[in-house]
């Protein structure tokens, strides 16, 4: 079985944990902090603050928005449930914008219409690798006054015209055992903001500045040093990890290209896609259903996932939330019930990545 993920260590992330556990410091060290330096310098931010996982790191972005009650997160309904957990935990409203169908992300003009006067926050997430259309969403936020808070979960080291994202406000991301970077749990927030970086450290410290002196309600967000030995040797190749899902996607895109029913993803002009994954998309007038196409690849042995199966307010939990509201989001809605994730990782090899090809143009013929 060909996964639609694969995780493994070298004998070099072997040997730094090794290390860490020799050295005596397992919990919040010189390790994160060296992590956080490292990190910074791939996405291209002034600061990195280490948290225990992405989840987190979208509640502290938030939390460091003094959010009042009643005030609102506009954001995609067509990303990880936790986007929406998030706004939820930092007290605020969510709201939904509709996607683009061509690289599944948050609709600038659809924003612009649902920007209301209680909008504080304007959250994109950078869905599958691929930057949201920050160059038409920057400008918006600045108009209203919004603060960005960027999903960046599936997107370290995605650029949009060469700016890394979570540089473009503050960054999110995360480091589970799937992402394209992992600490098994663990995650990062970017951000250019001094005054507001030192108030993430205090906040995930337990709003400690000094031993016992709380200058902020405050959490226990912090990451681990064991955690931390995870990534460091994996960010020494990461680019090289990057550049073979690259070559992957171009190779599947090549490969399928020609399949009658299925639109395959794009890299859009000026966007470096780091394709965390590979996503395609099953017409109206497909010979199969996106379920079916997903059987037949699990009976030829090739993985692959639903990312997402719906949008992320559809479900009773949300639907009754006093906090969420729902409008249309016709696109999103219909991505959702058509779309299918199929192995892009770099562990693939250049045959699996052929019997990918093969098996989906089986599959997809009636
Ligand atoms: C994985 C993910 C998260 C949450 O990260 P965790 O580290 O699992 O808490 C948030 N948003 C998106 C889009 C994700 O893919």
């Amino acid at each position: 079985m060909i996964g639609i993920s694969s995780i493994s260590f070298g004998e070099d992330v072997e040997r730094e944990v090794l290390d860490t556990l020799r050295s005596g410091i397992v919990a919040q060290g010189p390790k994160v902090k060296r992590l956080e330096d490292e990190f910074a310098a791939l996405v291209g931010a002034r600061h990195a603050v280490a948290v225990n996982n992405g989840t987190t790191a979208l509640v502290a972005a938030l939390q460091v928005q003094d959010l009042q009650p009643g005030d609102e997160v506009l954001t995609t309904p067509f990303t990880f449930v936790a986007t929406l957990n998030a706004i939820l935990e930092a007290g605020a409203t969510a709201r939904f914008a509709d996607i683009r169908e061509d690289d599944f992300n948050i609709d600038p003009a659809v924003v612009a219409d649902r920007i209301t006067d209680r909008t504080r926050v304007l959250m994109p997430v950078h869905l599958y690798g691929q930057a949201a259309d920050m160059g038409e969403l920057m400008p918006l936020a600045r108009r209203h006054d919004l603060a960005v808070v960027e999903d960046a979960a599936q997107a370290h080291g995605a650029t949009l015209d060469g700016k890394g994202v979570g540089t473009f406000g503050v960054g999110c991301f995360s480091f589970y055992a799937t992402k394209n970077l992992t600490t098994a749990e663990g995650g990062m927030i970017t951000t250019d903001d001094d005054a507001l970086a030192d108030r993430l450290r205090v906040l995930r410290n337990q709003g400690m500045r000094q031993r016992y002196v709380y200058e902020m309600v405050g959490h226990n967000y912090r990451m681990t040093d064991l955690q931390a030995s995870l990534a460091l040797p994996q960010l020494g190749s990461y680019l090289q990890q990057v550049e073979a899902r690259r070559r992957n996607a171009e190779a599947l895109r090549t490969g399928l290209k020609d399949v009658a029913g299925l639109t395959l993803p794009t890299e859009l002009a000026g966007r470096g896609h780091v394709w965390h994954q590979f996503t395609v998309l099953l017409d109206e007038n497909a010979p199969i259903d996106r379920d079916t196409l997903a059987d037949r690849l699990t009976e030829r042995e090739v993985g692959s996932g639903i990312y997402y199966p719906k949008t992320a307010y559809d479900y009773d939990c949300y639907r009754s939330h006093p906090r969420v509201v729902i409008e249309d989001t016709p696109v999103a809605t219909s991505v959702a019930a058509r779309c299918l994730s199929i192995p892009v990782h770099a562990r693939l090899s250049a045959g699996d990545v052929d019997r990918i090809i093969d098996a989906v143009r089986g599959a997809m013929e009636a």
